[in-house]
């Protein structure tokens, strides 16, 4: 099976389609997920949100700063208030450091300037602590006056071994 062969899970769910249609763009439960873009976790799952009701916003570790671009369009454009930001034990943004893939990238294209030059200061975002990883986003973004604050704005840690969130700021 091919990596793009997606089309009979396709056809089976949109098939199953239901009334998705009639859904509008603004998120019912105002409400916006920062999370990693771990293919292990399935935050609709596990918060259990249905079609419609939140803007998951996704990237690598689930960064908030990452996330501004989106957040900003999610509130001012769309009417969310709370923020929910959710990293995740065992992440891989735990097991490198920025110089140590900048260097990777430039050992992959030898004295390729383009290459070293764009890479330079490049910033990927790891971080050494799970806890304090979310907490320094949740203060982020508190402290970011871009964003509003009539919502609530939590940190939480997801297990990948438990399925389970618990909350840390
Ligand atoms: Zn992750």
């Amino acid at each position: 099976m091919s990596n793009l062969d997606f089309q009979p899970a396709n056809d089976r769910y949109a098939a199953d389609f239901g009334d998705r249609a009639l859904l509008s763009i603004p998120p019912t439960r105002k409400l916006i997920v920062v999370t990693c873009m771990d293919a292990r976790l399935n935050p609709s799952e596990f918060l259990g949100l249905k079609d419609g009701e939140a803007h998951v916003i996704r990237n690598a570790g689930g960064l908030a700063k990452d996330a501004l671009r989106s957040i900003i369009i999610s509130q001012r454009l769309l009417g969310t208030k709370d923020i929910v930001v959710i990293h995740h034990s065992n992440c891989g943004m735990l097991t490198f450091t920025d110089s140590a893939l900048r260097s990777k990238i430039k050992e992959a294209h030898p004295g390729d300037t383009a290459i070293s030059e764009a890479v330079k200061g490049l910033e990927f975002g790891p971080f050494a602590n799970l806890d304090d990883s979310v907490r320094d986003d949740v203060s982020y973004l508190k402290n970011n006056p871009l964003v509003l604050k009539e919502g609530s704005i939590t940190g939480w840690v997801y297990d990948v071994e438990t399925g389970k969130v618990r909350q840390v700021a």
